[in-house]
């Protein structure tokens, strides 16, 4: 899977990181940022629900 972000779209939410610590972080203003763009398929439901819990649908995931 290959993970992309909004981060024009990013509110700071945090849900994504929340959900998948190892895969996302965010900068000193809350922007979302990616750790691994490429994480391995064990990070696979993790990520899935990132992206649906991200009130700003700013992370995008890609099969
Ligand atoms: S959950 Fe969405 S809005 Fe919140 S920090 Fe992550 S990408 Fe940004």
């Amino acid at each position: 899977m290959r993970i992309t972000v909004s981060t024009q779209t990013c509110v700071g939410a945090g849900q994504c990181v929340l959900s998948a610590p190892d895969v996302f972080d965010q900068d000193d203003d809350g922007v979302v940022e990616v750790l691994d763009a490429e994480p391995g398929a064990g990070h696979a439901e993790a990520v899935y629900l990132a992206r649906d819990l991200c009130p700003a649908g700013a992370v995008t995931v890609e099969d």
